[in-house]
């Protein structure tokens, strides 16, 4: 056969990370490279408890096909969670997801078509980058600082580029763990609704902040929402209860979030119907928040920690900010430091991270990495860096 594929197949870049993880699996490099959260702290006994109940309460019924805007019970219970920090929607505005990352995907594939053009922070998450190019979109990079995009930056783009679509992740993004501030996140708005574009707002992270009285509000909830909003919200309980229910959700206003719906019965028909039912008993019958909490401090323990051996010496050419929550430090290696060199001589050492450069929407800096914090332990997480200041050594010999 002569297999012929497409222009979205074509513009499907492999990425670093799904390489670097495939690199990692069963052996002994310690990975700082991976988005993982700490297995130690999934609610194994509450998932265990809610699925039991899903087949005690629901029997059979709870294997049957379902609803494509997801189990109903579940999207209320979000809403009431939404309702909780501030931002009233009805489960009408809502569609269920199978994680944020399809949230992202069915959003552009209604929203824009090959050609239009998308404002990115730069750098950004790499796989809604991919979705993106492999759509035949044009992303642009805004400059920005450490209160996020430069306004002045994002207004003479805007009219230039005349783009249908802003993606942003103004809290704890990945991979640069940047807040947005409010000013920003009031500025980006009102620029983008005086001029008719959308935003989608990728939250993924926004509970995972480590100082719990901090506010960070979301673009969303600056808005008039959800109907007519400028703003479509995407999350996911991946970061709070675990990845594997892979189950995200999008709000907005109802046209946009009913093309979506008609779109994933194009992709997966609904999102699996047991796992939303396993997710709606454990918020029904588990203190979610308390569990946020405890995961909070063990992530802001294991950052601080990080922080620590990244203030040693040996990395003192190193340059990043500590970040006030997320699951990642991004740092700066001197100009003229290629981190996927430096990956090559961490890797021989045993220790992997990811380096910069595909997280970069256009002109990548080749000298930045990301190093997760969440997933290793205290006692790896020094090994680790231990490998890594050897991995710098050695690099800087062979050049
Ligand atoms: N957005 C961002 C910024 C992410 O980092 C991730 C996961 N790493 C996702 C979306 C997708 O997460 P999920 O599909 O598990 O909800």
């Amino acid at each position: 056969m002569n297999y012929t594929f497409s222009s979205f197949a074509h513009g499907l870049k492999s990425s670093a990370v799904r390489d670097i993880l495939k690199l990692t699996q069963g052996n002994s490099i310690i990975s700082l490279a991976g988005g993982l959260p700490a297995e130690n702290y999934f609610p194994i006994d509450a998932v265990r408890e809610a699925f039991e109940r899903v087949f005690a309460e629901g029997g059979k019924s709870s294997l049957q096909y379902g609803l494509t805007e997801g189990y109903s019970p579940l999207r209320e219970a979000i809403c009431k969670r939404m309702a909780a920090q501030g931002v009233s929607v009805k489960p009408e505005n809502m569609l269920m997801t199978t994680g944020s990352q399809q949230a992202i995907y069915l959003l552009t594939r209604v929203y824009l078509s090959a050609g239009d053009v998308i404002l990115v922070e730069n750098p950004t998450y790499l796989a809604a980058l991919q979705i993106f190019k492999a759509s035949g979109i044009q992303v642009v990079g805004v400059e920005a600082d450490q209160d996020g995009m430069l306004m002045d930056d994002l207004e003479a783009k805007l009219n230039r580029y005349r783009p249908k679509m802003v993606y942003v992740t103004p809290t704890f993004a990945n991979p640069t763990g940047k807040v947005w501030s409010t000013e920003r996140r009031k500025g980006l708005l009102a620029q983008c609704r005086s001029n008719n574009v959308l935003i989608l707002e990728d939250d993924p992270y926004g509970e995972i902040k480590f100082d719990a009285n901090a506010t960070y509000p979301s673009i969303f909830s600056l808005d008039e929402h959800p109907e007519d909003s400028a703003v479509l919200y995407t999350s996911t309980f991946s970061k709070t209860v675990v990845p594997a229910l892979r189950t995200g959700w999008i709000v907005g206003d109802s046209r946009v979030i009913a093309q979506m719906a008609k779109a994933k019965q194009a992709v997966d028909l609904h999102s699996s119907t047991l796992d939303q039912q396993a997710l709606y008993q454990l918020l029904a019958h588990f203190d979610l928040d308390a569990h946020i909490q405890t995961i909070r401090d063990e992530y802001r323990t294991r950052m601080q920690l990080m922080k620590s051996l990244l203030q040693d010496a040996r990395f003192s050419d190193l340059r990043w900010d500590e970040p006030q929550g997320g699951m990642f430090f991004w740092a700066m290696l001197p100009e003229g430091i290629d981190a996927s060199e430096l990956l090559k001589k961490a890797v021989e050492k045993g220790v992997a991270f990811v380096p910069g450069v595909d997280f970069y929407a256009e002109n990548p800096r080749r000298n930045t990495l990301r190093l997760n914090f969440t997933h290793t332990d205290n006692a790896s997480m020094k090994i680790g860096l231990d490998r890594l200041a050897e991995a710098l050594v050695a690099y800087k010999q062979s050049v």
